[in-house]
């Protein structure tokens, strides 16, 4: 098919493209992005969908502006990269840790506010260990909320995955993003608790959220934390 999407721009200044599709009503998007798309039904002339955007300018811009707040905010929020030298700083369990090379230390470990790290161990040794400790904390939440919930499931895989924390397929097989060891204790309990009530409920309509608020009351707040702190999966 054809592509006959026009990008034009606003007497203001402003970059969109009409999108013409079978619709009944015209409607401006603001994506994430910043990108700007006049959606209109499939026989709305050019000049009309045009006029409609210039008649929303104020409105587009304003959406801009939240569309780059967020993204601002997002950035503020991503914490400084870790590479495992000395005085570097590591989202773990939703505090920071500061690294302090050891020589001599056997293992990763934590000490206070410290991770004490052997002298030798290198970026991969250091994310192996926190894959461990991501194992660990997942597993007791599974034992939790599995038996909470009532639910047996087929196999539970730590995943590396940097689009989702979790996913349930309908086999019952789960996935879990270790990269969920960066977040705060109770989001680990949000998404294990999220995912083993998949097994029962393979939808989001409201008896999966009855279900899942049963075992885990705190839901909604830690969606928001969640939300807030999506840049996570990203973090290292
Ligand atoms: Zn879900």
């Amino acid at each position: 098919m054809a592509n006959n999407n026009r990008t034009l721009s606003l007497s203001s200044g402003i970059i969109y493209t009409i999108v013409h599709s079978n619709r009944r009503t015209v409607a401006i998007e603001v994506k994430p992005s910043g990108e700007v798309i006049v959606r209109a039904p499939a026989h709305m002339p050019y000049a009309t969908a045009r006029a409609f955007a210039e008649s929303k300018a104020e409105w587009i811009e304003k959406a801009l502006e939240k569309v780059e707040t967020q993204r601002r905010e997002r950035e503020a929020t991503m914490p400084p990269p870790f590479t495992g030298a000395d005085g570097d700083v590591l989202l773990f369990l939703g505090k920071t840790l500061t690294a302090k090379r050891i020589a001599g230390a056997s293992s990763p470990h934590i000490e206070g506010g410290f991770l004490i790290l052997p002298a030798e161990i290198e970026l991969p040794g250091i994310i192996n260990w926190l894959r461990e400790q991501a194992a660990d904390e997942i597993n007791a939440r599974l034992l939790k909320y599995g038996e909470l919930l009532g639910v047996t499931w087929k196999s539970v895989r730590l995943s590396d995955a940097r689009t989702r924390w979790g996913m349930c397929s309908g086999k019952n097989s789960i996935n879990l993003s270790w990269r969920l060891i960066f977040c705060i204790p109770e989001a680990i309990d949000y998404v294990v608790a999220h995912e083993l009530c998949h097994i029962k409920h393979k939808n989001h309509k409201a008896e999966f959220y009855d279900e899942l608020e049963r075992v885990f009351p705190e839901r909604r707040r830690v969606e928001h934390w969640l939300k807030e702190h999506s840049m996570l999966i990203n973090y290292l």
